[in-house]
């Protein structure tokens, strides 16, 4: 299926549905790696949604700086909720030169994020 915006890393282009061995749908990002199983029909909802619902948040997130902040935010505190509580951290925030700096976000929404 075509390329969609990947709602996890919010690449562009990036993501694309494939089928396993016994035909069931999955979604994987070329950018994130990301692999996500669509085990019920309601799951495809996000799927066809989603994408556009992610752009119109990113366009948004660069004409108003409150929302911006909301945004980024949201990204820092779920980053934090993961790397303190998973065994493999994802993200390594002192690899990233992060460490002292919990309010800022490994990567910029400011430029093109694409694959490909
Ligand atoms: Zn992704």
């Amino acid at each position: 299926m075509t390329l969609r915006t990947c709602i996890f890393c919010f690449a562009e282009n990036a993501c694309e549905v494939r089928f396993d061995k016994k035909a069931r749908p999955y979604v994987v990002c070329q950018v994130c790696h990301t692999r996500c199983f669509l085990r019920c029909v309601e799951a495809i909802r996000g799927l066809a949604i989603c994408p556009t619902l992610v752009a119109a948040a990113i366009q948004r997130r660069r004409e108003e700086p409150q929302y911006k902040s909301w945004f980024d935010g949201e990204i820092v505190r779920t980053i934090s909720f993961v790397n303190d509580n998973a065994l493999t951290p994802p993200v390594r925030t002192e690899q990233l030169g992060l460490s002292s700096q919990k309010t800022a976000i490994p990567f910029s929404f400011d430029s093109d994020f694409r694959a490909g």
